[in-house]
């Protein structure tokens, strides 16, 4: 009756999505306000005041007309070229509209280059630990996911990625700030990754991409700076989404950024319009489109998260926990005392804390925080973690 790929997909759900319903339901038995409900990436500050501004602006003051209607698939003009001169402003570049697809968020985004670029047989690195949509997606557009592993301290391993490319290498993906590690790439890490395509490419004779999956590049709590990939290797294609950094995830707006010095610009600009019309994106929501083209300079606010990250990283260390360092995004990365992240995440449940297991990010031993909560329930984990800390020195 119906395909059983996407019926498998729609009933195996998301580790995540499966853990917060848990949340859900646990709330309404002894209350939010006791459970410590780590696991999903939304967003817990309010976009920015300009968001509410210009919605109030543009539903009084204009005519529906000029907010309900269809725009041009790859977006407004305007608002493209409104992106394209943040990025110019921001990163010293020469980007016009030509290089702006607007996309339904970094979901969309991701879709429409897997479908823009891969034919039967292609393969797309994927660098652990990673967002396990991954997964889905790119199987999802016809290609062969293939993991790399990562270097100790949870940066690009090299060697490792050059040990996975081959002929049939269409693109390797990455995530900086990362979900689940909120690890930033150092520069020097990612000129290595640079070093190695450019001479994958000359080996095979073809172009390998480089996608930059960046919906956290905002979200940046020390002097690390992401890195802005297309500077450093010409066949990069952006994946962009304001989800995370104008607290926006459920109005869906992002974009595809394709520089000129992609290889064949103009083509693979065009096949990502093709795979847009496919996957019937037909064009980003036009009011969001108009939010974006009035607000696209607007800061996040990630004071909260900021005090979250600081307070966990602080505590727990002392703990005994090993822990990544997020520089960005707004998970911490955590290995279980026990090697066993699904283990460790069952014990917290006793505890009402609800934290996502490593395993579908690529890293069983380790355990995902979403510290993107309320202060108070980040200083009541800590209480937590140490009995859970205790528990194993028993
Ligand atoms: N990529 C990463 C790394 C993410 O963490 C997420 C969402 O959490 C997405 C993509 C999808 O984002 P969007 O809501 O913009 O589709």
């Amino acid at each position: 009756m119906v395909s059983k790929k996407m019926l498998d997909l729609g009933t195996k759900r998301s580790v995540i999505r499966d853990i917060f319903e848990y949340g859900s339901k646990l709330a309404k038995e002894i209350g939010a306000e006791n459970v410590l409900d780590f696991s999903l990436g939304n967003p817990s500050t309010p976009a920015p005041r300009e968001v509410a501004n210009t919605i109030r602006y543009m539903v009084e003051e204009l005519s529906p007309r000029e907010y309900n209607s269809y725009t041009s698939s790859a977006g407004d003009t305007d608002t493209r070229l409104a992106v394209a001169k943040n990025l110019n402003q921001r990163f010293s570049t020469d980007y016009n509209e030509q290089n702006i697809f607007m996309t339904c968020g970094a979901a969309a985004s991701l879709n429409i280059i897997f479908k823009a670029i891969i034919e039967s047989g292609d393969e797309i690195i994927v660098n652990i630990p990673y967002f396990p949509e991954y997964k889905v997606f790119i199987e999802g557009q016809g290609g062969k996911p293939v993991f790399a592993k990562c270097s100790e301290n949870l940066y690009l391993d090299i060697d490792e990625i050059e040990s996975k490319i081959n002929e049939n290498t269409k693109a390797v993906l990455i995530n900086s700030p990362n979900n689940p590690s909120g690890v930033i790439y150092p520069k020097e890490n990612l000129e290595a990754l640079a070093e190695l395509l450019k001479q994958k490419q000359k080996e095979y004779s073809h172009p390998i991409f480089l996608i930059s999956d960046e919906p956290y590049r905002e979200l940046v709590f020390t002097n690390e700076k992401p890195e802005f990939l297309p500077n450093i290797y010409d066949n990069t294609l952006v994946a962009y989404s304001w989800s995370k950094s104008l607290s926006l995830p459920g109005e869906r707006i992002g974009y595809i950024l394709v520089p000129n010095k992609v290889k064949d610009h103009g083509e693979v600009f065009a096949a990502v319009g093709g795979a847009a019309r496919v996957l019937g994106y037909v064009c980003a929501p036009s009011m969001f489109q108009y939010v974006i083209k009035n607000c696209v300079d607007a800061q996040p606010n990630i004071e909260v998260y900021r005090t979250n990250r600081n307070i966990l990283f602080e505590s727990l260390p002392k703990i005994g926990y090993t822990v990544a360092n997020p520089g960005g995004a707004f998970y911490l990365f955590i290995k279980s005392p026990s090697d066993d992240g699904n283990e460790f995440c069952e014990r917290a449940k006793k505890y009402h804390m609800l934290l996502v297991p490593g395993e579908g990010f690529g890293m069983k031993e380790y355990v995902r925080l979403s510290f993107c909560v309320d202060t108070k329930k980040i200083e009541k984990s800590i209480d937590v973690f140490k009995k859970l800390m205790d528990e194993y020195k028993l």
